[in-house]
């Protein structure tokens, strides 16, 4: 397509642009972002103009650096008057490149607010090698905190020496010249739980699986949970040591669960070792590189940071802290970052020797302060240059988690537990736990994860320290878990926000009775089952709004008895509206404690205006049932 000369692309510009991240792209995240922090959302980039939002005769004309007195008079001379501030649709901005000289394309631009659906096409151009990211699994007793111990202290550097603290939960190696981040937490239930939320975060699991012993149930699990996630495996079979080790059976073992080793003519690399004597690391971190390489892990270090958070807690001196894991891009000292519905800025960025990073590129973990809240682990985090992004973003996520959970459905009770499991509608109980110490969080959540039997699985998405938060409850909202607070309490607001959300809250103060509660449950012991019972229904005559106060209800009770503060269903059509609570109650101007069938009455139900003439409100108790 031939350009007219004087209205042709700027160089400069063809330079810096580019579809380079793709179609599914969100239109911050330039690599060229360091040169400018101004937000693109139309260029030019080798004759085609690539754009991603309507745009007025002004920015089109900015964009293909045409006048805009040219456009206005091209569109007068057809017919059409515009303004300069108009906007202008996909035909008619497809018609201009057309005219002045350039091909064009439209952009799809996911919405940034969901950054977790992004698929990100980096220009391959742009892509550099990243480490992989590997996981431990295996049996308990099988050694992964050994052989984590043994990778830690191992391939130590001068500057590292004496450094080994371990202040993050994620680690990097660095083996002959090439980096492996190892994630501190061992087990499937961990991983999974990660991936339960949506996060993937991990690119090899190593296997541990003891020469002593074989394979063992968890083996078998960590095995399922790795395939399932399509993450390969690297096998290390461990306690080579011990007399009467036999790793023979343990591959023959393995076998029969389809995971083949090279030397039986499969794919799945083996290695022996001894985490304690440290015999076979070397061998096994080589694999690790070696699989990597198969794998081709690559990552764009020039875009904004997207990743996923490790583990958070709430440092009495400094706020949340939260570890994460740079999946792509690069996090900067000063970037805002977003996690899940809350944004902060990225004040102090440290690695696991708490040596201060003011950049962190993909795989790297990093821990992290400056978030507003406590984020769980399992979140997804983006980065953004500026405040205002970032906030923006936040809410909009706030808002939508609301709305969705106004609509949601309701998490999990432990009464209602057993007649679940029993009915075979669940096997995974997700449970949250906080603790006034990370330690007995730890302690719970492996009490907890132990009441696991062959069909029911304990998953404990979160155990940390910390008081019982927004996030706590958007968590258990969103994979309808049950919450244990252990020496903490929720505030009021928090409350409210379970309240309405419908996640249970079980405070204790004393661990076994903690436990001999959730193990109660899970046996169906001690648990009554309990059934609704309606108590009164009154029909909606009038209704007032008054500030301050929401919607009052003038009502006439239709039947039995309504009392104040008494669950309550908002029935309109015969579909149930809304399910909540009973406001203030009143009989003419005077508070009443109850209103019985006959006569008028007025209220208001907690937390909800939306009521109309002619709904009908039916009240309601749980009791529990007789045979
Ligand atoms: P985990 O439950 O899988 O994390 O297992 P641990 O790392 O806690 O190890 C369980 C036990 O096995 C500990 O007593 C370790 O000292 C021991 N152990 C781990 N690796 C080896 C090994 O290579 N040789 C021997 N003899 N013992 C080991």
């Amino acid at each position: 397509m031939k350009k007219k000369q004087n209205f042709g692309p700027k160089m400069s510009d063809q330079k810096k642009s580019g579809n380079s991240r793709g179609n599914n792209r969100v239109s911050n995240f330039d690599p060229s972002r360091r040169n400018s922090k101004k937000e693109e959302f139309a260029k030019v980039n080798g004759g085609v103009f690539v754009y991603s939002k309507p745009l007025s005769v002004a920015e089109l004309s900015k964009a293909i650096n045409v006048p805009s007195t040219e456009i206005i008079k091209y569109l007068f001379l057809q017919g059409k008057a515009v303004t300069i501030n108009q906007m202008l649709d996909d035909d008619t901005i497809g018609e201009l490149c057309l005219q002045f000289g350039y091909d064009f394309k439209k952009e799809q631009n996911v919405d940034a607010a969901h950054f977790e659906e992004l698929k990100i096409e980096d220009d391959p151009s742009l892509l550099k090698e990243r480490p992989a990211v590997v996981t431990i699994m295996g049996h308990v007793d099988h050694g992964k905190t050994t052989l984590i111990d043994a990778i830690r202290s191992s391939h130590i550097v001068d500057t590292e020496a004496g450094g080994i603290s371990q202040e993050i939960g994620a680690y990097q190696k660095e083996i002959h010249g090439k980096k492996i981040t190892f994630i501190d937490t061992p087990g499937h239930a961990a991983f999974t739980a990660m991936r339960a939320r949506g996060a993937s975060v991990t690119d090899i699991v190593i296997l541990v699986v003891a020469a002593d012993d074989g394979v063992m149930p968890q083996t078998i699990e960590a095995i399922d949970h790795a395939k399932a996630a399509g993450v390969p495996i690297i096998v290390a079979i461990n306690k080579i040591d011990v007399p009467g080790a036999n790793p023979h059976k343990v591959l023959e073992g393995l076998m029969a669960h389809d995971v083949i080793a090279e030397e039986y003519g499969g794919d799945v690399m083996c290695v022996q070792i001894s985490a304690k004597k440290g015999i076979g690391i070397d061998d096994l971190l080589d694999m690790v590189l070696l699989k990597a390489e198969m794998l081709e892990l690559k990552a764009n270090p020039a875009r904004y940071a997207i990743g996923t958070v490790l583990e958070a807690e709430l440092d009495k001196g400094v706020g949340p802290k939260a570890t994460l894991l740079v999946q792509n891009g690069t996090l900067n000292m000063g970037d805002y970052v977003v996690v899940g519905e809350t944004y902060g800025k990225v004040r102090r960025m440290t690695n696991e020797f708490g040596t201060i990073m003011k950049t962190a590129g993909p795989s790297a973990p990093v821990s992290v302060i400056g978030l507003a809240d406590v984020p769980s682990a399992g979140d997804r985090f983006m980065a953004f240059p500026e405040e205002r992004q970032a906030k923006e973003i936040a809410e909009k996520r706030q808002l939508e988690k609301t709305a969705q959970q106004r609509a949601g459905t309701a998490a999990l009770t432990l009464n209602d537990l057993n007649n679940l499991i029993t009915s075979g509608k669940i096997q995974d109980i997700n449970v949250i736990v906080k603790a006034d110490t990370d330690g007995t969080a730890e302690a719970l959540k492996a009490n907890l994860e132990k009441m696991s039997t062959d069909t029911i699985k304990v998953h404990v998405l979160l155990a940390s320290a910390g008081a019982i938060s927004d996030s706590d409850i958007l968590l258990a909202s969103a994979s309808h878990a049950i919450i244990f607070g252990f020496n903490v309490r929720p505030d009021a607001r928090v409350r409210a926000m379970a309240e309405e959300n419908k996640v249970e809250i079980h405070l204790h103060k004393i661990i076994y009775e903690l436990l001999d509660e959730m193990e109660a449950a899970l046996k169906g012991m001690a648990i009554t089952e309990k059934v609704e019972s309606v108590t009164g229904e009154a029909e909606i005559r009038h209704l007032w709004k008054m500030v301050h106060v929401g919607t009052i209800a003038g009502a006439y009770v239709r039947s039995g008895v309504i009392k104040s503060k008494e669950k309550v269903r908002l029935i309109r059509d015969g579909v149930v509206i809304y399910d909540g609570v009973l406001g203030s109650l009143k009989r003419f101007k005077d508070d009443a404690s109850e209103v019985k069938q006959g006569y008028e009455c007025g209220f208001t139900i907690s937390g909800y205006n939306d009521i109309k003439e002619g709904d009908v409100v039916e009240a309601y108790e749980m009791v529990e049932k007789k045979d």
